[in-house]
């Protein structure tokens, strides 16, 4: 049996990458007061089919199905929705001018999978609920500049740009289609549909000719309102005096329709890293929580996918997990004295030492070739005469230097030791 297409196996020697990271995402949303939220795998459809929302990963990539009661479901395609869905339900806003939620999970999209892109995808995500407040806004940005920095990845760019208010984005939706109408014959067949749906996705597309057409497309700053451009303003302001590093990408928009004011990117620039290279996306949503049956409060987040997080680690040869290793392993000479071994190994345990030891009946040699190869610090050797005369040899596999101890100070012992 093989795994389902456009999904892997997270493998023994791999999960400790996994674990690194989420630990330092954890870390990292603890400086910035942000709590974490686990919602469902699935929910109902409409969470994510919204009318509003024309997105080709909503519309084209959902994992859509009735379950035995026939229940519409969905399997969640993205992090936002589903947050707020729960935001919603358990009125997480009573009390609380802004509400500071994250969460590392799983999504699902029938996309073609390829390097970077996966049909099951983890993403670390934050929302930041409430207030409109530029503040809010920069400290998302800098929580995304951070994260790329307590990684240490070099090649990694915020590129950020704003969509305006109401006004602005309906009076730049109408510039983008003058544009583009008189050149509708030679857009691609899916942009010439986006020329009558949402102009906006026209930026996005990935066809040469499209692209051709796009470079001398009107840009959204253009259009923005006074009260946009000083909200936007404002966001670059605290930026700049925090130096956190941007580039203003005036074409950028993203993929979901429910972005207003600010959008931004974090994207790679990693030699042969290839063609997804996009590590994470985000921006402010003003009419989501509504949609979804909640009080009139906007929001702003970014989900980095952690994939193409791990890529890029692997690009830059960034190693954040440490190497394996144990801190003890146990010899016997005689399958009589396990049960000793194994009444110590308990006791370590308890004490947050880790132990080994081996399962089957097997040589001296044997044993050491085992502890050497999970890397353990100290050998405890119990052999008869160690029984005899209630000692254990414990030796150093780094110093090669050996002691013979009481049995009744082997924690100390090697608490000691393991501290130094
Ligand atoms: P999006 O929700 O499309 O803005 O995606 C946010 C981030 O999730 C992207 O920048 C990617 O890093 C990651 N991502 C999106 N789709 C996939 C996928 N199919 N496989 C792996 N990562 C993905």
């Amino acid at each position: 049996m093989n795994k389902v297409k456009g999904t892997y196996d997270v493998l023994p020697n791999e999960s400790k990458m996994w674990q690194a990271l989420e630990k330092k995402i954890a870390q990292l949303m603890e400086r910035y007061n942000y709590k974490e939220i686990r919602t469902p795998m699935m929910e109902y459809s409409e969470v994510f089919h919204r009318q509003s929302e024309g997105s080709d990963m909503v519309t084209k990539e959902t994992y859509d199905f009735l379950d035995r009661s026939d229940r519409k479901l969905t399997l969640k395609p993205e992090g936002t929705a589903g947050v707020i869905r729960s935001f919603v339900e358990n009125k997480l806003y009573v009390g609380n001018d802004v509400v500071k939620l994250y969460y590392v999970q799983p999504n699902f999209r029938y996309e073609r999978p390829q390097k970077g892109r996966y049909r099951q995808f983890m993403q670390f995500g934050v929302e930041a609920i409430g207030i409109r407040s530029p503040l809010l806004d920069a400290e998302v940005v800098s929580i995304a500049y951070n994260f790329i920095k307590i990684l240490g990845l070099k090649g990694a760019k915020i590129k950020i740009n704003t969509l305006g208010d109401k006004t602005s984005r309906t009076n730049y939706l109408e510039a983008l289609k003058a544009y583009f109408e008189p050149h509708r014959e030679f857009l691609s067949n899916d942009s010439k549909v986006r020329l009558d749906k949402n102009p906006l996705r026209i930026l996005d597309s990935k066809d040469e000719n499209d692209i051709k057409l796009v470079k001398d497309a009107p840009t959204p700053l253009e259009y923005l309102t006074d009260d946009a451009k000083n909200y936007f303003d404002d966001v670059l302001k605290y930026l700049d005096s925090a130096n956190i590093d941007y580039e203003i990408s005036p074409r950028l928009v993203r993929g979901l329709d429910y972005y207003s004011h600010v959008v931004f990117e974090v994207e790679a620039d990693i030699e042969g890293f290839g063609a997804q290279n996009v590590l994470g996306g985000g921006g402010r949503y003003e009419s989501l929580v509504e949609e979804l049956g909640g009080p009139s409060l906007g929001g702003i987040g970014i989900a980095f996918g952690l994939e193409r997080i791990l890529l890029a680690l692997e690009a830059e040869h960034i190693n954040l997990a440490s190497e394996d290793a144990i801190d003890a392993y146990f010899i016997v000479f005689d399958e009589a004295h396990k049960k000793h071994a194994f009444s110590y190994a308990e006791m370590l345990r308890a004490n947050d030492i880790s132990v080994e030891f081996d399962f089957k009946k097997t040589s001296f040699k044997n044993q050491l070739k085992r502890a050497l190869k999970l890397n353990s610090k100290y050998l405890l050797i119990l052999g008869e005469d160690e029984i005899n005369q209630g000692t254990i040899t414990v030796k150093n596999t780094v110093t090669e230097t050996q002691e013979s101890i009481k049995q009744n100070d082997l924690l100390t012992y090697l608490k000691e030791k393991l501290g130094e």
